[in-house]
């Protein structure tokens, strides 16, 4: 089975100066460390969820942020919310898996009549038998006695006409919101709420603790993966100088030739 990622919730330094060890915190566990380099992107992502009082009784009781295994929405009526590639893209992926299993048990709902998804995407869902539905938004939903969804009632935006539509799952794709979360209440200094000051050493204010990638910051910052990779051999470099005293900043080569011992780099 996937194992889930360990999600880094804090860190704590301990002692001081050449000494410093930090303590990593994490949902499973913690962890001990001398030098610490955090490659955290734009933080972690969560779902964006309806914005129902009822909703957060029906996760995984029929309502769902996203789609972890197909057989959760076999054979039933699913409806989609959202206009982006994920929306559309699960429209499609789920229509052979639900009700009727040729696109006629999947509804899109969409807030406005034009899709941020892929042309071509929407294309081809137009193409099946799903039905979309434009302009309509989600206003409240139903639940069976059991405690399982039975219906979402929806809106036009432009009509103002609502409507009760049975369906058995509901798999709503509004988007991610990131956040470095627990990161912000870290001794360090964090730029607009998105990422970590550092210096040319690519070290944060807590000597040993070094940022790299999208989630540092520092005048002239690209955000690509070629920049990424420079910074982590700069990091890296530097963590292993401060761990030993006596090694090599600038180590000569950064890889191995094998298998023709006549080359060297
Ligand atoms: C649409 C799009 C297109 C792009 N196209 C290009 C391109 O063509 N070329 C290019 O060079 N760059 C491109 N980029 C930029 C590139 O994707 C980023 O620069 C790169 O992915 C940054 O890598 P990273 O490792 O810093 O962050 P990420 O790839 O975001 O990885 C960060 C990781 O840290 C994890 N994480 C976050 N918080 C925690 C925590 N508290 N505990 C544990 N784990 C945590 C996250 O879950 C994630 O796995 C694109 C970006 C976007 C959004």
């Amino acid at each position: 089975m996937e194992k889930e990622p360990a999600e880094v919730q804090g860190v704590v330094a301990q002692g001081g100066g050449g000494a410093t060890i930090y303590k990593i915190t994490s949902d499973k566990g913690v962890h001990y460390t001398r030098t610490l380099v955090i490659a955290a992107g734009a933080g972690a992502f969560a779902a964006r969820k309806l914005p129902l009082k009822e909703a957060g009784a029906l996760e995984n009781r029929g309502v769902y942020y996203a789609c972890k295994s197909k057989s959760v929405f076999s054979d039933k009526k699913v409806m989609i919310a959202g206009g982006g590639d994920s929306a559309v893209d699960w429209a499609l992926n789920l229509r052979e898996t639900a009700f009727g299993g040729d696109g006629s048990g999947i509804t899109l709902i969409h807030r406005r009549n034009q899709f941020r998804a892929h042309e071509d995407s929407v294309r081809r869902l137009q193409a099946t038998k799903a039905s979309i539905l434009t302009f309509w938004e989600i206003e409240g939903l139903e639940a069976h006695d059991g405690g399982h969804l039975k219906a979402v009632r929806i809106k036009n935006s432009q009509t103002k006409e609502t409507k009760t539509v049975e369906v058995d799952a509901l798999l709503v794709q509004f988007g991610y919101i990131s956040s470095l979360g627990a990161m912000e209440n870290w001794p360090i200094s964090i730029e607009k709420k998105k990422a970590i000051v550092v210096n040319r050493l690519m070290e944060t204010e807590l000597p040993g603790v070094f940022a790299v990638g999208d989630v540092a910051a520092y005048e002239g910052k690209l955000k690509l993966i070629a920049t990424g990779f420079g910074e982590v051999a700069t990091a890296v470099n530097f963590a292993k100088t401060r761990i030993d005293p006596h090694a090599k900043m600038f180590p000569g080569h950064s890889s191995e030739m094998t298998g023709d011992s006549s080359v060297t780099i």
